[in-house]
């Protein structure tokens, strides 16, 4: 944590030079001290401290300077820091003007020049006024803060990308300034400009990056976005629980791997908001839990992570090349394709217009806090819906689950059935579907559609949660595996047909049992036709693929 500040003011050098040195003598171990020649090179210092969401304890301000008195400094400060303690050097003739002060400008002390010796006329009053900052001073968040608007869907996708990739952030909206001095402080202190191209994210170094897309942030939060090896022996594309199972399983048994996630390791598993059936955790763990451990697991046996999307694939003899959107190459002996699924989209009109403004596909559990209070909508009747209307029910005054079918049996596990049985702010209205999304710069309204009735209504909405299924993302791969006409990647005994071998194929062997009609291209999870979707299924597929793996690099290697 960045140690508060003590800031001193004086526009004499010497006197600036001496306060200084003597302020660092005693405090220089628990307080950053910083000094000023002018009023407003301080007010310079301040602005920027406050940017930094930095802490100042205490401002030691002498009285008379030209342009700017010490009060005057104070009056401006104190509005950014009104915690800070202000103490007023005078000389002798001032001491009505600073008595004064300590009405108007809320002084806490004043001190008279020269204080010599600081052990008795300095530190005393200092350390009495610190130790009152101290016990009253809550501890300052001082890491990445995203200044934007609940309704915006870039400042939805940037709080989305940062909390998967499990960086931890403060959420300043920009909505709430009129009731947050903090954001209203940080407000004021950007330029028009600036407020008009939010979101904005705040580094901890002060950097303002407006708009980034998330490819700039990766590389301000510490991702790497190119693989350092010229070549690996794996080299796994999804972030997934099959990724991760497989980047562990080959990393610790001697495999240069890589692992290419265009969002977040974790995958779909890592926005669920309980995983209650994962074997060894009898009451469940969060899906940003199992990401947060499988992660720190594979790295520690060495795996590269890169944040990046895989665009294309090619085949050149022994290699296989993967394409990256970034403009940047990985070359690998073993490919395994580990994509998962992404949710399919809701076809109804003002649906699209207003994704990521009350609009969210999947659990968006960023969104939680903002739900405080109000009624939300789940639309899906499967396990992923379940969760998060568990999840919503903790934050939400009702929670709505929209469900097309008539019953939840086909499609949901009894235990989460019972449980939000037993939610009574949770509501399912079965036969039903969104028909249209209302609203001008975000959603304020849905329109129902109830097919037993056949009556349309129309209800205030601000937050809609779309869990309708998933669908393979594979368009990238087309001409290089074989798919199904879904876009699920065959593998092994699928591909042999009328036992013939899939064509082009021309090794003496059928293709292994996780192996794509192409040797040495993998398919592991809910991407592989006919897989069970589940995130032990994919765990256990990513880790047996291993073996399949070192089968075949022990014929071209
Ligand atoms: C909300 C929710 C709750 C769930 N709850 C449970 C549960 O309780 N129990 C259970 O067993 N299962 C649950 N599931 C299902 C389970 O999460 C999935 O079956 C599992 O995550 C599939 O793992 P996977 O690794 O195959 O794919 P995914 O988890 O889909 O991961 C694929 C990864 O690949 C990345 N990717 C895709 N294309 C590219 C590309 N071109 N380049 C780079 N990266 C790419 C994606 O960003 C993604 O991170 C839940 C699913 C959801 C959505």
């Amino acid at each position: 944590m960045a140690k508060p500040v003590l800031l001193t003011v004086d526009d004499d050098r010497e006197v600036l030079r001496a306060v200084e040195r003597d302020l660092r003598r005693k405090y220089a171990g628990n307080y950053r001290v910083l000094r000023a020649g002018s009023g407003q090179e301080a007010l310079e210092i301040v602005r920027e401290l406050k940017i930094r969401n930095n802490s100042i304890a205490l401002f030691l301000i002498d009285q008379r300077m030209p342009g700017m008195s010490g009060v005057e400094f104070l009056a401006q400060a104190i509005t950014l820091f009104p915690d800070a303690k202000r103490v007023l050097l005078t000389a002798y003739a001032d001491t009505d003007a600073a008595i004064a002060a300590i009405n108007d400008a809320g002084i806490n002390h004043y001190l008279l020049k020269p204080w010599d010796p600081p052990e008795e006329n300095l530190y005393p009053a200092l350390d009495e006024l610190l130790e009152d900052w101290e016990a009253a001073f809550p501890p300052v968040f001082e890491g990445i803060r995203v200044l934007g608007n609940r309704w915006s869907p870039a400042s939805h996708n940037i709080k989305d990308f940062l909390a998967r990739n499990h960086v931890p952030y403060q959420w300043l909206d920009i909505e709430t300034a009129a009731s947050d001095s903090d954001v209203a402080a940080l407000v004021h202190l950007l330029d028009e400009e600036e407020t008009r191209s939010l979101p904005m994210v705040i580094l901890p170094n002060g950097t303002r990056l407006r708009q980034p897309a998330l490819a700039d942030l990766v590389e301000h939060i510490g991702l790497k976005t190119r693989a350092t090896e010229a070549f690996y022996d794996l080299a796994i594309v999804g972030g997934g629980p099959a990724g991760l199972a497989a980047a562990v399983y080959g990393a610790s048994e001697g495999l240069r791997t890589v692992m290419i996630e265009r969002e977040a390791p974790g995958g779909q598993a890592g926005m669920s908001s309980r995983i209650e059936n994962y074997l060894g955790f009898p009451s469940g763990l969060t899906g940003a839990d199992l990401a947060r451990r499988a992660v720190v697991q594979a790295r520690r046996f060495g795996v590269e992570i890169i944040s990046a999307e895989a665009t294309a694939v090619r085949v050149d003899g022994p290699y296989r090349l993967l394409q990256l959107a970034n403009g940047a190459e990985v070359s690998c002996h073993a490919l395994l394709v580990a994509t998962g699924v992404q949710w399919r989209k809701l076809d109804a009109p003002g649906v699209e217009r207003l994704a990521g403004a009350g609009i969210y596909y999947g659990a968006a559990m960023t969104e939680a806090m903002s739900t405080r209070g109000e009624d939300v909508y789940v639309v899906g009747g499967a396990n992923s819906a379940g969760q998060a209307a568990m999840h919503f029910s903790r934050y939400a005054r009702r929670v709505v689950m929209l469900v097309r079918g008539s019953s939840l049996a086909a499609s949901m596990s009894q235990y989460l059935i019972n449980q939000l049985k037993a939610t009574p702010n949770i509501q399912i209205e079965f036969n039903t579907s969104v028909v249209e999304a209302h609203g001008d710069d975000h959603l304020e309204e849905i329109s129902i559609h109830c097919t037993v009735t056949d009556e349309t209504n129309r209800v205030p909405a601000n937050s809609l949660f779309i869990m309708i299924g998933a669908a393979p993302n594979t368009d990238w791969l087309a001409n290089i595996v074989e798919r199904d006409e879904l876009g699920f990647i065959y593998s092994g005994p699928q591909l042999t047909r009328d036992g013939k071998r899939p064509s082009g194929w021309k090794l003496d062997r059928e293709p292994g049992l996780l192996e794509t009609n192409v040797p040495g291209i993998f398919v592991v999870g809910d991407v592989r036709h006919g897989s069970v979707k589940r995130v032990a299924s994919g765990v256990g597929e990513g880790s047996v693929a291993i073996s399949f793996v070192h089968q075949y690099l022990s014929k071209v290697v």
